[in-house]
């Protein structure tokens, strides 16, 4: 196989052009082709550039810089079929990915999951949304597919690992469009990752699976060694052979289980911030002068005394109440797969170094509580970024997306004077990148559940450094912060557990 890099189309060039280019590139005709990367080059006249692969007869001598070998990568697993049990607490993106990995090669899998299943968490965050009620097991942040079931679900990593591929193909055997495969910045949307999750849940229990949904983790049981054996639910008691725990950021229960059994934590760095939201027609504009009238999106980034950087684009989205604690308020980002709300809305954080807490769930638990208080409702706080910029307050000067309400609010008094000034100076830097940033934007918060503030510290096998057999997972154990990368780290310790079974 061959993999053809740098064919370029223009946005109004159908793909059906592809093969022509391709029989050009390597002056032979061909049978078919996969496309393999598709990216958009909107530095000047935006084109979108493709990398395809394709089959043909003696490839050496189409080789040259644009054309190289491809080799399928190897993804089996060895045929141990283990007598052993292994026990997951935590059905996220990092908890997923582990369990059918383990369930691959053999392992008995039990997953406990404090929310419901999908259908069910459905109708719970809906009526959150319309009534304002919240039930704390069972919202944004927690039930089957854990955070990201509510989200945009962009598939986007920093991170370069062959099993990105593996993530992507197990969601497009469960229903993701194919274009995943190769999109860069592709994302499937709240409607459609919903589905996905529960086709996986539902293949997995097929293939012997055991599912605890609304059961939550509420000990872990050591031994004199401090080895991991067993752990509790209000239901009962699992031994396990392997413990993983992917309960994800917002399980501040597990934190207290981990520091009541001094299980050993470290503190890690934040960023805390809030949503800003933009007509999606004037980010099409800067970004791509309108010719390409897909959402487009933007990644900001001011490198100041502190870092501020834009997260979690989500083109034509809404902002979501994305709190698990009653009283308490949060702000995130969700969309659909079609990206049609008409409005961008991204985070804007600055970075909260460890030094400045002393435990970072209170630190972020203040803000969000305080932010309640001050709305006396799950009205989130907002502001024209215009007004932040100008210490002042006046009506919004367009609806926020957000479906409980806003209240007015002057986010001069959330952040330090420090970072006010910080956040300015990213923001005027912001509107120098995206001319009308700041007077076309309003600001919605406060967003805080963008990372966790403690990593559960392991050691080369992946096991906590003073609580042999708990492997802690995901982004709670401060290991991953999005769908891909929580769900590579849970692949990465399954195949710990796999490929090292009987050597340790
Ligand atoms: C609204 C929103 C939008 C997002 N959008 C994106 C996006 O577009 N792209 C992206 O890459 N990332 C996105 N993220 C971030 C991403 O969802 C998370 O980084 C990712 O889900 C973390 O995976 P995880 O497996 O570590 O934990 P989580 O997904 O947080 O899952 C943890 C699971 O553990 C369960 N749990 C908690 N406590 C217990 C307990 N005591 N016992 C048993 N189970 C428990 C929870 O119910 C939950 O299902 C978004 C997050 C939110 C909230």
């Amino acid at each position: 196989m061959l993999l053809i890099n740098g064919i370029k189309l223009r946005p109004d060039e159908s793909e059906d052009k592809l093969k022509i280019l391709i029989e050009k590139k390597l002056r032979h005709p061909i049978r078919s082709f996969r496309i393999h990367k598709k990216s958009l080059d909107a530095r000047k006249e935006p084109v979108y550039i493709y990398a395809v692969i394709v089959e043909i007869e003696n490839e050496d001598r189409y080789l040259n810089k644009d054309i190289s070998k491809y080799k399928e990568e190897d993804f089996s697993v060895p045929d141990i079929r283990p007598d052993k049990t292994v026990v997951i607490a935590g059905y996220g993106p990092s908890g997923i990915f582990a369990a059918y990995r383990l369930n691959e090669a053999g392992f008995k899998v039990i997953v406990l999951e404090k929310g419901k299943r999908i259908s069910e968490r459905v109708k719970d965050v809906e009526r959150f949304f319309k009534e304002g009620i919240l039930d704390e097991s069972s919202n944004i942040q927690f039930g089957e597919g854990g955070a990201g079931t509510f989200s945009d679900a962009k598939l986007t990593t920093r991170i370069k690992d062959k099993y990105i591929d593996y993530i992507l193909n197990v969601f497009v055997e469960n229903g993701a469009k194919d274009s995943i495969r190769y999109e860069n910045h592709a994302h499937i949307g709240t409607d459609q990752i919903r589905n996905v999750i529960s086709s996986i849940t539902d293949r997995l229990i097929l293939k012997g699976v055991e599912f605890h949904f609304n059961e939550d983790l509420k000990d872990i049981c050591l031994d004199e060694n401090r080895r991991l054996y067993a752990v509790k639910t209000a239901a009962g008691t699992y031994n396990c052979d392997y413990f993983l725990l992917g309960t994800g950021h917002s399980a501040y229960d597990v934190v207290k289980i981990l520091k009541n059994n001094d299980v050993y934590l470290e503190k890690k760095d934040i960023a805390i911030g809030f949503r800003v939201e933009h007509p999606q027609s004037f980010i099409d504009q800067r970004q791509t002068k309108g010719i390409i009238d897909a959402a487009n999106e933007y990644f900001l980034r001011y490198k100041g005394e502190k870092g501020v950087y834009s997260f979690c684009m989500c083109p034509g989205g809404i902002v979501v109440p994305a709190m698990s604690e009653r009283n308490t308020i949060v702000t995130n980002g969700m969309s659909y797969s079609d990206r049609s709300s008409g409005i961008a809305n991204s985070a804007i954080l600055i970075q909260i170094y460890k030094e400045e807490f002393e435990d970072g769930y209170e630190y972020l638990h203040d803000i969000e509580s305080k932010a309640y208080a001050y709305s006396s409702s799950y009205k989130a706080l907002s502001q024209n970024i215009s007004d932040f910029m100008n210490n002042e307050l006046n009506p919004l000067k367009t609806d926020s997306t957000y479906p409980l309400g806003t209240v007015l609010y002057n986010f001069n008094d959330l952040f330090t004077k420090h970072d006010n000034q910080i956040i300015k100076d990213a923001l005027r830097d912001f509107d120098r990148k995206i001319p009308g940033f700041i007077d076309k934007g309003i600001m919605i918060g406060p967003e805080t559940r963008s990372s966790c503030p403690i990593r559960i510290k392991r050691d080369e096998h992946y096991q906590s450094i003073n609580t042999p057999n708990l492997y802690p997972i995901g982004e709670g154990a401060g290991y991953g912060g999005g769908i891909m990368s929580c769900a590579l780290d849970g692949i990465r310790v399954a195949n710990e557990i796999i490929f090292n079974y009987g050597k340790v």
